[in-house]
This record gives C-alpha cells, sequence and structure tokens, in this order.
C-alpha cells in the first residue's frame, strides 16, 4: 500500500517554527498582521477567510479582513489592495476568489506590492520566480507542493515531474519550482494528448485540475510520489480530490490524502509567508 502523508502533522511542524517566530517579533512590539480584501458574499469564500482567521490567530499573527460593499468593481478590489499595500502597519496582503466580473487575480495582483505579496498573485512575483529571483513569494499552494516533498525526502535532482495543470495559482509555479530543484518538468493540461501515458513517466505526479478522480492507476508508474492539490465537492458530501486515492494506493509509493493533504500545508505556508514578509519589513 502507498504511504499516506499527513499533511496535517506536516503543516502542524511548521505552524509550530511560524508561532515562535510571530512571538519574537511581538516580544519586540511588532504584530505581524496579514490582510484579506473580499469582494465576494460567496459562501465558499466566507468558509475559507474563517478557516484563514483561525489558522492566523493559532500562530500569533493578526488576520484583517476587509470586506469591500457589494457590488464591488475591479478598480475598487486594486484601490483596496494598493492602499493596504502602502499601509506601513499591514504586512501580508491577499486577495479572495472570486472576483468582480469573473475577473482573473491577475487582473487585480500587480497592485499588490511584490514583497507583500505572500500568495504570489502579483505577476511580477511570477516573473520573479520564473527567473530565478529570490525575493518573491510563489503561491502558498505550489510552495506547499515543494514543503511536502521536501518533509518526505523525495529526491527532485534528475527526477522526472509531472504537473497537470497550468494555472498562474497552482500548476506554473509548483512546476518552476521542480524546475529550480533540478527536476526534468513536463506540464500537462487540458490539450495533453495520451495524458495517462505522459503522467505513467513521473518519478513525482502533481494533480492540480479540478475534475474529480480524473486520475487513476493507469497514469501512475509503479513508486512514484502523487500530490493531490484538487478539492472537489462529493457527490456523498465532503471533498474528494483530483486523484482516485483508493485506485492508485497500491502503485504509488505515497500519495497526499483530500482532505488532510495539500489544505492544511497550503495555510500553513500562506502564515509562514506572512511572518517572513513581516521579518523582512522590520528586521532584515
Ligand atoms: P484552474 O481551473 O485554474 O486550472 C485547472 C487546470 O487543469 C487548467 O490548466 C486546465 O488546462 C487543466 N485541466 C482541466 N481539465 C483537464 C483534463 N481533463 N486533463 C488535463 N488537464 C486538465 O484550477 P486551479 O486554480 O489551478 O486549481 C486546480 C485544483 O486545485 C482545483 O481542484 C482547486 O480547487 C484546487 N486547489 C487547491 C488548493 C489547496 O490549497 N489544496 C489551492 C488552490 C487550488
Amino acid at each position: 500500500m502507498s504511504h499516506v502523508i499527513d499533511g496535517k502533522a506536516i503543516a502542524a511542524a511548521m505552524n509550530e517554527q511560524t508561532a515562535r517566530s510571530a512571538a519574537q517579533l511581538r516580544a519586540r512590539g511588532i504584530i505581524p498582521v496579514l490582510a484579506v480584501v473580499a469582494a465576494t458574499g460567496e459562501e465558499s469564500a466566507a468558509r475559507y477567510m474563517r478557516s484563514i482567521e483561525r489558522a492566523a490567530a493559532r500562530v500569533g499573527i493578526e488576520c484583517r479582513i476587509h470586506r469591500l460593499p457589494l457590488p464591488a468593481s475591479l478598480p475598487q478590489v486594486a484601490s483596496k489592495l494598493g492602499e493596504l499595500s502602502r499601509d506601513p502597519a499591514v504586512h501580508a496582503v491577499i486577495c479572495q476568489n472570486p472576483l468582480p466580473e469573473g475577473a482573473a487575480l491577475a487582473a487585480v495582483g500587480s497592485s499588490i506590492a511584490v514583497r507583500k505579496d505572500v500568495d504570489g498573485a502579483n505577476p511580477e512575483s511570477l516573473g520573479m520566480l520564473a527567473v530565478g529571483l529570490p525575493d518573491a513569494f510563489p503561491p502558498a499552494t505550489a510552495a506547499a507542493v515543494l514543503e511536502i516533498l521536501r518533509h518526505e525526502h523525495v529526491s527532485l535532482d534528475g527526477r522526472r515531474a509531472v504537473v497537470i495543470g497550468r494555472s498562474s495559482v497552482v500548476g506554473k509555479p509548483a512546476a518552476l519550482l521542480l524546475l529550480a530543484e533540478n527536476a526534468t518538468v513536463t506540464i500537462c493540461h487540458s490539450r495533453t494528448r495520451d495524458l495517462a501515458e505522459v503522467c505513467r513517466e513521473a518519478d513525482v505526479l502533481v494533480v492540480a485540475v479540478g475534475q474529480p478522480q480524473l486520475v487513476n492507476a493507469r497514469y501512475v508508474a509503479p513508486g512514484a510520489v502523487v500530490i493531490d492539490v484538487g478539492i472537489n465537492p462529493a457527490s456523498s458530501g465532503g471533498l474528494v480530490g483530483d486523484v482516485d486515492a483508493s485506485a492508485v494506493a497500491g502503485v504509488a509509493s505515497a500519495i497526499t490524502p483530500v482532505p488532510g493533504g495539500v489544505g492544511p500545508v497550503t495555510t500553513a505556508q500562506l502564515m509562514r509567508h506572512a511572518i517572513r514578509a513581516a521579518i523582512s519589513e522590520h528586521i532584515q
């Protein structure tokens, strides 16, 4: 059977470290502040923001949620993000999806100062990641994928990594981070031909598609490590990933579960980024 990677345990270890750093900042009179801008009344977004608030409180970060009066326009969102980026009391800024007019995050991301862009929403942050400049934050989910692989001691140097999904928030930055670790990276997407065959070449398979249980045993080489980023509502209630975990269980050497895999590590990574932003603002 595959080893089931415990995302909650990884997140707990990360949060312990983050809480220590937050306590050190507070001891110097610095309150680390994460600001969230929301221009949506969707319940799933509200649920996510509550979970961010709880996670921040647990590690000693003050989370300030700025709900814009609805309906809000894109310029209003951009203006709020800019205002928070200029506020010296705020160290980290994120923007909640969905945006007005169904816009992509990139439409307003450039209003977040790169040094406070802890979820890699500014296209400049992604560009810096692409050229290997260290001073930008990758999106938390992509960073979480790499953190899990690091924690599990999965070697990447010279290995084959396949990423399914080419979004700017998960697939592309995850591929760039894998490349930076010297993996040989293939990015697949909705137009990829012979997807299962390409995926079977992977030592590490990262799945970020948003299609419940798309990936089954045909997609996985024996012994591969499978990171399931997908979060989809299950027909029975609850959540299901992009990977059919029971089908893959006998083939993969290790797999992240959904829920309890990438999700909690993503939140922990966001908090880690927020603390790093506060530290570099005040101390370095
Ligand atoms: P997205 O819709 O922006 O991108 C999906 C990608 O999958 C696209 O690049 C598309 O080309 C590709 N794709 C779609 N159908 C495909 C198919 N049949 N075969 C191959 N490729 C296909 O989604 P996203 O924002 O990148 O998110 C992907 C998944 O990750 C979603 O389930 C989302 O909920 C989840 N997610 C999880 C976290 C987390 O913290 N765990 C964070 C962000 C997103």
